[in-house]
Formats: C-alpha cells, sequence, structure tokens
C-alpha cells in the first residue's frame, strides 16, 4: 500500500531496528518507546486495523501471536510479564492504519489505559 509508512518498513524503503522476520510478518522496536520493551509485530499484508480482520486473512493472527511467544522468550521478558495492544481507529488510538500489536515489557505496566 502506497504512503504506508509500515509497508514501507516492509520494503525496506525506511529503516527500522527489525527483530524479527519470515515470509508473513516483521518484528522491530517501536521508534518511540512506550516501555523498556516496546516493539511492534505486523503482517506483511496490508490490513488497515483489526476492523478489516476476516476469514481470508485471520490467519495471520494466530501466527503473529506464536511469533510473539518466540520474541518475548529472546527478549527476556516471558517470566516478568507484557502486555499485547492493538489500538484500532480513532477512539483506540490508532495512528498508523497497518495492522500492528505493541508488545510491552521490562516494567510493571499501569492497567486501565487512559
Ligand atoms: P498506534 O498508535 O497503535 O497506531 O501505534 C503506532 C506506533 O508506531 C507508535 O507507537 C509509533 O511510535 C510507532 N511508529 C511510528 N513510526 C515508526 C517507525 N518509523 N518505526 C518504528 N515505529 C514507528
Ligand atoms: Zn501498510
Amino acid at each position: 500500500m502506497e504512503n504506508c509508512i509500515f509497508c514501507k518498513i516492509i520494503k525496506g524503503e525506511i529503516p527500522s531496528k527489525k527483530i524479527y522476520e519470515d515470509d508473513k510478518v516483521i518484528a522491530f522496536h517501536d521508534i518511540s518507546p512506550a516501555a523498556p520493551v516496546h516493539v511492534l509485530v505486523i503482517p506483511k499484508e496490508h490490513i488497515e486495523s483489526a476492523n478489516y480482520i476476516t476469514q481470508e486473512n485471520s490467519k495471520v493472527i494466530a501466527h503473529i501471536f506464536q511469533v510473539i511467544n518466540k520474541i518475548v522468550e529472546e527478549l527476556n521478558i516471558s517470566q516478568g510479564g507484557y502486555r499485547i495492544v492493538n489500538n484500532c481507529g480513532n477512539d483506540g488510538g490508532q495512528t498508523v492504519n497497518h495492522l500492528h500489536f505493541h508488545v510491552l515489557g521490562g516494567r510493571e505496566l499501569q492497567w486501565p489505559p487512559g
């Protein structure tokens, strides 16, 4: 998708601190971390938001959660705990319209969010 910042990261057109990649997904460090560990895991397919998950494209969601399992081990936060966040739409605080899951950890996180 043109003009999508995450599609550009996938294509290598803008740099990122990538920590995982396979044929379906990539994961990279968030540019503006909200916790000591803050990574984004995204499908390579441009899916606008959680609103656009369908029967046809939803397999990648299960795969993303398996990838997150690997990543949290490697980043050493699996035992301490972490949070997986998806922001959807305006009220959800979504700023990049390419589906992504935040993985946050490395400190005790507050709940509920503001
Ligand atoms: P959201 O607000 O849920 O849409 O999350 C978008 C996230 O993307 C924010 O946490 C941003 O800090 C992050 N972000 C935006 N641009 C970049 C980039 N070029 N590289 C890494 N993370 C980015
Ligand atoms: Zn995109």
